[in-house]
């Protein structure tokens, strides 16, 4: 069976604290077996984005958006560095959305979101994206129900015509347990090259765990059609998060029937008259 399959949202009610955090489903072994299949599985990632480009270069339309939310520490920056690092950086593109800043609060949620998506051939990676507004904002109560509940219906149509107009969005929720947090969170006290990537305010996140649960489960179950599936990627095991998610990039890629393109000039041609230059 497909991982993509696997750690599909199933329909219906969404309870988080029914996924187990440290499941690894579809794969046999430990981390040592993960960690050495990762690399091989990279250069079939690679093949597969390289014809993506290709296809771009030539005029295809197309292109890949991977959406990663997540609470703190729970991957996102490591998903881009280990699975997105397997592939040509030429072909990628990487935006991180942090709190808005003041021009971006000036317009629709999803202006600078809108301004990030990759182009013809790209790979476009969100670390957080417009989940951010209806999660964060509903958790911190920075705007009314009435504005958060609207933009459901704002985001399925939002991705409804990105997918309509050739971008296969593939989105991943890094999920974690309060224990692998706290771990995670201690380890970026415990080292001071690690202090740049903490933030008093993660604390107060996790002090609101459930509520981001709740807010995040709403938000999975009312914005996964099946143009634009959530994935619970269980991710206590870094191995198996980077394992998962770079084999759901390459299922999706799969499915898009990428090749190299025909060349649009005689090969043979091409040749003799090489074969004839000085
Ligand atoms: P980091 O990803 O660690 O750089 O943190 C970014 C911070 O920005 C997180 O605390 C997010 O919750 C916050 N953030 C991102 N998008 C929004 C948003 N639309 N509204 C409010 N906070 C946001
Ligand atoms: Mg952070």
């Amino acid at each position: 069976m497909r991982v993509s399959d696997l750690l599909r949202l199933p329909a219906g009610p969404v309870d988080l604290h029914r996924f187990d955090p440290a499941a690894t489903p579809g794969f046999k072994g430990g981390k040592q077996r993960a960690r050495k299949a990762v690399p091989e599985l990279g250069d079939r990632l690679a093949t597969l984005q390289e014809q993506l480009y290709a296809e771009g270069r030539l005029g295809g339309r197309r292109s890949v958006l991977l959406v990663l939310q997540g609470l703190d520490t729970s991957g996102k920056g490591g998903t881009v560095r280990h699975v997105v690092g397997l592939v040509n950086p030429a072909g990628v593109h990487v935006a991180s959305f942090g709190v808005p800043t003041p021009e971006e609060r000036e317009h629709d949620f999803l202006w600078r979101i809108r301004r990030e998506l990759p182009r013809p051939g790209r790979i476009g990676v969100f670390d957080r994206s417009h989940y951010e507004d209806v999660v964060t904002v509903r958790v911190l109560d920075l705007i009314d129900e009435r504005t958060w509940r609207h933009r459901y219906d704002a985001i399925n149509l939002f991705e409804e015509r990105l997918v309509a107009d050739g971008t296969r969005v593939v989105k991943c929720f890094l999920h974690i347990s309060p224990d692998t947090q706290r771990k995670r969170l201690l380890a970026r006290l415990d080292d001071p090259t690690k202090h740049w990537k903490f933030s008093p305010h993660d604390l107060d996140t996790r002090e609101r765990w459930d509520e981001y649960f709740t807010a995040y489960a709403d938000a999975l179950e009312r914005c996964s059609p099946d143009e634009a599936p959530w994935h619970v990627v269980p991710s206590d095991h870094k191995w198996y998060r980077n394992w998962a998610i770079t084999n759901i990039l390459i299922e999706q890629l799969e499915t898009m029937g990428l090749h190299w393109p025909e060349p649009d000039f005689d090969v043979e041609e091409q040749r003799a008259r090489l074969l004839g230059m000085p």
